[in-house]
C-alpha cells in the first residue's frame, strides 16, 4: 500500500527567494453592481450555501490554540477532535452497519445491498461503493458480523485513501504564497485565519491579503483573523481591483520578509468566466512579482455539498492549476464518504480537512486517523 505521499513532512524551512518586477496593466476596479449572486454559487453550492451569505466568522478564541502546530498531539485533543468532528458519517457508517446485523443477521445479498444504501449515502461516490461491495462479498465467507466487516471496510477505504500521488515538493520559498479559491461560503477565509494563527504561533512571520474586495465585510472578516491571529493585513478598499491588493501584499512580504502569505479571493462574481478570468489575473500578477509564486493554489471545498463538490474541482482546475485541497465542515455532514471520492479519483491531494470552527479543527489529512476517526 502506498501511504508515502501524505507521510512527507512538510519542510518549513525556507529560503530567501525575491525578485522585483512590476505587474502589467493593473485591472480597473470592480464595479460594485457585479456583485450579486454569481452563477458558480447557485449551480454548485447546493444547500450549504444557504445559511452562509454574508455571514461573519467570529475567529475562536486564542485559548484554544494548538501551541505547536507542527506537532500535534495525535493522539489526544487532535484525535478526539477529528473524531468528534466526523461523528454525524460515523454514526452513518458504523452505528448502521451494526444495526444491519441486528436479530443475528448473516452476511447476504440483502445485507449487502443496504450496505451498498449506506455507503451511498455517506458519498463515497457510486463506483467507489460498488467496488468496496464488490471485494467484500467475494470475502463474505470471512464476516460473521459488524466488528469484521468494519475491519474489512477500513482495509479497504484506507487503500482508497492513499492513492500514489507525486512526492511534495519541499518548501523552500520565502515567501512561500498560497492562493486561496473556491466558491463563496466554502470556508476560504476562515481556512486562511486557521493555517494563519498556526503558522503565526510556531513563528511564522505570515502575511494576509484580502484579495476578495467584493464586500466590505470579507474584508472585515480577514481583518479580524489578522487581529486573532497577531499577523499582518494588505487590504485595499471595497470593490477595488485583487490584482493589486496581491501585488502590494507579495511586495509587503518581500519588504518584510514574510514566511508566509495567504492570499483570500472571491467565491462570487456575477459570472463564472468572470471569477476565472479574475482568479487568474490575480495569478499572473503574483507570478510577475514574485517567479514561482504562487508555490500553492489551495482550493477549498465544503463537504456538505458532497459530490457536488467533486465538479467544482474540474471547474477550478481547467481555469487555474489547483496544487492541494482543503475539505471543510465535515463536522456538519454525514457525507465523509467525500474523502473517499476526492483521494481515489482526483489526483490533487487532500492537505486539510475541517472538522468544526476552532482553529484546531483545521487538521492535517491523514489517512488513517482518518479511518480510524470514521470505523
Ligand atoms: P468563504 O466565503 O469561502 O470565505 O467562507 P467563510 O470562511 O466565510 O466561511 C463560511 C462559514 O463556514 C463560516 O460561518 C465558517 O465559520 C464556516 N466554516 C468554515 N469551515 C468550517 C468547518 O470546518 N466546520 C464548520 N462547522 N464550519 C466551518
Ligand atoms: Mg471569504
Amino acid at each position: 500500500m502506498a501511504l508515502n505521499w501524505f507521510k512527507k513532512k512538510k519542510d518549513k524551512q525556507e529560503d530567501a527567494t525575491r525578485t522585483e518586477q512590476k505587474p502589467d496593466n493593473v485591472p480597473e476596479a470592480l464595479n460594485a453592481e457585479d456583485d450579486p449572486r454569481d452563477e458558480v454559487l447557485e449551480q454548485n453550492n447546493g444547500n450549504a450555501s444557504e445559511n452562509i451569505e454574508n455571514k461573519m466568522t467570529a475567529p475562536p478564541g486564542t485559548a484554544e490554540q494548538n501551541p505547536n502546530p507542527d506537532a500535534p498531539e495525535k493522539s489526544g485533543g487532535f484525535y478526539k477532535r477529528l473524531k468528534s468532528g466526523l461523528s454525524k458519517t460515523r454514526k452513518l457508517l458504523s452505528t448502521d452497519i451494526n444495526d444491519l446485523f441486528a436479530g443475528n443477521r448473516k452476511i447476504d445479498d440483502e445485507l449487502l445491498e443496504e450496505l451498498e444504501e449506506l455507503l451511498i449515502t455517506s458519498d463515497i461516490g457510486v463506483q467507489t461503493t460498488q467496488d468496496l461491495i464488490e471485494s467484500i462479498s467475494k470475502k463474505s465467507s470471512k464476516i460473521s458480523g459488524p466488528e469484521e466487516l468494519k475491519a474489512m471496510l477500513k482495509e479497504k477505504i484506507l487503500e482508497l485513501l492513499s492513492p500514489e500521488l507525486p512526492t511534495a515538493r519541499e518548501i523552500t520559498d520565502k515567501p512561500h504564497v498560497i492562493m486561496v479559491i473556491g466558491v463563496n461560503g466554502v470556508g476560504k477565509t476562515t481556512t486562511i485565519g486557521k493555517l494563519a494563527s498556526r503558522a503565526a504561533s510556531s513563528g511564522k512571520k505570515v502575511i494576509l491579503v484580502a484579495a476578495d474586495t467584493f464586500r466590505a465585510a470579507a474584508i472585515e472578516q480577514l481583518d479580524i483573523w489578522s487581529q486573532k491571529a497577531g499577523v499582518d493585513i494588505i487590504k485595499h478598499k471595497e470593490n477595488s481591483d485583487p490584482a493589486a491588493v496581491s501585488y502590494d501584499g507579495i511586495e509587503a512580504a518581500v519588504a518584510r520578509d514574510a514566511d508566509m502569505v495567504l492570499v483570500d479571493t472571491a467565491g462570487r462574481i456575477h459570472t463564472k468566466v468572470n471569477l476565472m478570468e479574475e482568479l487568474k489575473k490575480i495569478k499572473r500578477t503574483i507570478s510577475k512579482k514574485l517567479p514561482g509564486a504562487p508555490h500553492e493554489v489551495l482550493l477549498i471545498l465544503d463537504a456538505t455539498t458532497g459530490q457536488n463538490a467533486l465538479s467544482q474541482v474540474k471547474q477550478f482546475n481547467d481555469a487555474i492549476d489547483v496544487t492541494g485541497i482543503a475539505l471543510t465542515k465535515l463536522d456538519g455532514t454525514a457525507k465523509g464518504g467525500i474523502v473517499v471520492s476526492i483521494c481515489s479519483t482526483l489526483e490533487i491531494p487532500l492537505k486539510y480537512i475541517g472538522v468544526g470552527e476552532k482553529i484546531e479543527d483545521l487538521q492535517e489529512f491523514d489517512p488513517i486517523e482518518f479511518v480510524d476517526a470514521l470505523l
